[in-house]
Parts: C-alpha cells; structure tokens; sequence
C-alpha cells in the first residue's frame, strides 16, 4: 500500500491598478503590447520600484492564514530565459518572502477537518504570453511584470481530493479578502503540484514530479489521479528509478495523461542573486497593523450564519464557498425572512433553475425579489407550491412579485372572516357529515377541508382552513 504525498503551488495574480515594478496598467484585454514601458520592457538603465499596493495585498494574505509576516524581506533575480520574459530574469524572493509560515484549515464532508501547513508566500512578476501559429509566434508582453503572490504549502495533502478542498479554501479566501480576481480560465489563479508516492509506514520522501500550470480544479483533480497511478505502476513494476525522475510534467487534456515537458531545474540553476537595483522590504508594525485588518474571512462567515440564521454547518459551508453566494444570501435575509427558509430557496430552487452560465451574479431573479417571494409564502399569501410558479415566471419576466401573483391568481385567502363565513355554510349544508365526524368517523375532517378549498376554488390558506375547522368541530 502505498501513501500519497502532495505539496501545490499556487500563483495569484494580486488585483493592483499597476504593474509589480512600473507604472503600466494591469488590466485584461487590452491591444498587444500597448501597456508597456521601458521597465517591464527590461531596456538597459531602467530601474523597477516596487508598488506598495502589492505589498500590502500580500500582508492581508499573511493574515487571513494567520501567518508570519517577515519584516525584512529581500528580492532576487531568478535567472532564465523564456521569449518572453524581455528582462531575461525574473524578480523574486528566495532566501526569505513577505509572508512566512501560516496555515489553512480544510473540512471535509464528515465534518472532520485538517489544518495544511503553507511554507511561505512570495511576490513576484509573470511573464509575457507567447501565441504560436503555423511557422510563426507572436508575444504580448502587456502581462510582463504584472504581480502575482506564489503561495506555497507543506505537502501536507495526502490525495486528490485533499488537493482539490485547499485549493477551493485557497480560491475561496483570496477573492474573500479582494486581493485578486481569482479567474482561473484567465489564469489569475493557476497553480503546479508536486506528486510523490511512498510506501505506507515510511517516512522517507522519494522523487516527486511537478504538474505545471494548471488552471481547473477538475483538470488538477485528473492529472494528480493520474500521475500517482503512473508511480505506482512504476514502483510495483520495478521500473521506478527509471521512470520516475525529477522532472516538470504537463497534464495533457485530451488524452488525460501527464508527460514529460523538461527536467526539473534546482534552485541552483537559476543562479539566484539580490536584485542590485531592489532595496529590501521592509515593513513596520504600523502597516502590519494597518492591512492586517480585513474583511470577514470564509469560515468565519460560516460560523456566524450558523450562529445567527440558524443554518446547518453543510448549508452554510454551501452558502459561505464564495462571497458572492454569501452577499446574495445576506441580502435575501434583509427581507426578514427565515434563514432556512432563505437557504433552500437560494440553493435549490433558484439555483436549480440556472441553465448555463447563469449564477448568482448574474441571477435574472435578485437577491431582494427572491426575499420578497419568500416573505409572501411565510405571510401565508401564497403557497409553498404556488412561490414555485412565481419563480419560474420571474425567472423569464422582469416584474414584481406582487404582480405576478396578481397576474397568476394564486393569492391565497388567510383571512380568518372570509374562510370563516365558508366553514359555516359548508357545516351547516352538510349536517349528517357532521355528526358522522363526532360520532368518531374522523376521515370525515377531510371531506370538510376538500370542500373549503372547492368553495373557496383553491385560494384558501389550508393550514388557516385546518386550525378553524379544528376548533370550530371541537
Ligand atoms: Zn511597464
């Protein structure tokens, strides 16, 4: 038998205005090459400086995974040529990063839960993108020197699935705390996993293999599954020195194999040194305390739903898995309705009815009129099965509840008197029926409800028609 050891790093590209060491705008989309300048450019004499937004975005990291912040840090270059990295390094931190070491809490569906170490988190800049068609290539170098944070964890994790939910609470809490987008089919949160297998009882770590540059939590979960069987295989077949080298692998979509891309570089080969032009960084106490300060973390959110709206742990973890989700949640609540009820007509019925590529932010129904349909079934104006037509109807049609009720007739009649007038009538029409009843035939309690509900042609509250019957048969 055999143990699975994976340890993920994770590039997150910080959300700042600017770039990492110049003044160029960070944003997507833009023509090639147009957000450039002689810095990110690498052109000889010019000098980087360091942006101080991202600074501070790594100190609110450092926080939210309650980790060390290093009050003297120091950049390198990391020397190595890629077409487009114009510089012909990039700049890092080796010896010691911004943030040290921190931890982040995973919970599985059981309700148990493990804390996974993270070693470190780093700044540094990306590279250009390179395109290659036919005999030629093109590169944009408007991503050149944009920041990203490299996250980096223990291997702590002992399967795929271990993988995937740090990665989730990883996700979950950089786009929490706002300090990148997070968008993985852009790349703004990519990430490599290093593999390695042991056998069970052994402390030792063999050779682990690097997946590089994945950008799907599917993809990810698929290529490490993959990748510990090809070990295995390797070791129960005796081929395992051979085949199982230090190396960066890349996860092949279409076949859904990892194959070989180069050998794995050591931290000697790329010839780390002080960046000459870079001072250290160094951080007071008053930015520590300054951006230490940051909004309500994901399971610190979870916990206060449960405390306050009365929810489960699993449909709050639901709920609290992105902000957005949460917010939509939250203001839901704002109509002052239960928060369990709020819960399962969030999570099942609105969201049940999403066709592709519709979430709750772009949700036709809003988070208030959801509220407000809510609201109208506990107020006992309409039924449960009834706030489900509306639903579908609001889900094509841009009006208000109250019209589509209106529109629809499926008001319901609580008012006491009204139902009150039926009972008496149809008690009075139907007097054997009534001494049948109390004479013990309590079937009959039915026969009294269907005939409200006719005469009142199924407008009627039942429950309302249920407690007057009951008191009035008593
Ligand atoms: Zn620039």
């Amino acid at each position: 038998m055999f143990e699975v050891i994976i340890g993920l790093e994770v590039h997150a590209q910080l959300n700042t205005n600017s770039k990492l060491w110049c003044s160029c705008a960070t944003s997507f989309g833009h023509e090639p090459n147009t957000n450039v300048c002689p810095v990110c450019l690498g052109l000889p004499g010019a000098l980087p400086v360091i942006n101080k937004e991202a600074v501070h975005k790594a100190i609110e990291f450092g926080t939210a995974v309650n980790a060390k912040i290093n009050k003297k840090s120091i950049f390198n270059r990391k020397n190595y040529f890629y077409p487009d990295l114009p510089t012909g390094y990039q700049i890092s931190q080796f010896e010691v990063a911004v943030v040290g070491e921190g931890e982040l809490v995973i919970d599985f569906e059981d309700g148990t839960s493990k804390t996974i170490g993270i070693t470190r988190a780093h700044l540094e800049n990306d590279a250009g993108k390179s395109s290659h068609s036919g005999d030629h290539s093109r590169v944009d170098l408007n991503r050149a020197g944009t920041p990203l944070l490299e996250i980096v964890s223990e291997p702590d994790m002992r399967s795929a699935e271990e993988a995937i939910l740090y990665l989730k609470k990883l996700h979950s809490i950089v786009r929490y705390i706002d300090i990148s987008d997070a968008n993985m089919q852009e790349g703004s949160f990519r990430c490599d996993v290093n593999v390695s297998i042991r056998p069970k009882g052994d402390d030792k770590l063999y050779t682990r293999c690097e997946i590089k540059n994945m950008n799907s939590f599917k993809f990810i979960e698929r290529a490490i599954k993959y990748e510990v069987q090809r070990q295995i295989e390797a070791w129960e077949d005796g081929v395992y020195e051979r085949e199982v080298v230090q190396e960066t692998r890349l996860f092949d979509v279409d076949s859904g194999e990892t194959r070989s891309m180069r050998g794995k570089e050591d931290a000697a080969d790329y010839r780390y040194f002080p960046d000459p032009d870079l001072l250290p960084l160094i951080i007071t106490d008053e930015m520590i305390e300054k951006y230490s300060d940051i909004p309500e973390l994901p399971d610190e959110k979870k916990n206060r739903f449960v405390k306050e709206y009365g929810l489960t742990e699993y449909n709050a973890g639901v709920i609290c898995a992105t902000k957005e989700m949460a917010n939509f949640f939250e203001e839901m609540m704002a109509t002052g309705i239960s928060g369990k009820n709020a819960s399962s007509w969030l999570t099942v019925e609105l969201q049940g009815r999403f066709t592709e590529g519709q979430d709750v932010t772009n949700s036709p129904v809003s988070a208030e009129k959801l509220g407000t349909l809510v609201k109208a079934i506990e107020a006992g104006d309409i039924s449960g099965k009834a706030g489900k037509q509306v639903l579908d109807y609001l889900m094509e049609n841009d009006v208000t509840v109250d019209s589509v009720i209106e529109k629809l007739g499926l008001k319901q009649v609580s008012d006491d008197g009204a139902i009150q007038s039926m009972i008496d009538e149809i008690l009075a029409n139907n007097e054997d029926k009534v001494a049948e009843y109390k004479a013990g035939k309590e079937k009959m309690f039915a026969f009294f409800v269907g005939q409200v509900m006719k005469a009142s042609k199924g407008s009627a509250n039942p429950q309302v028609v249920n407690k007057l019957l009951k008191e009035k048969l008593a």
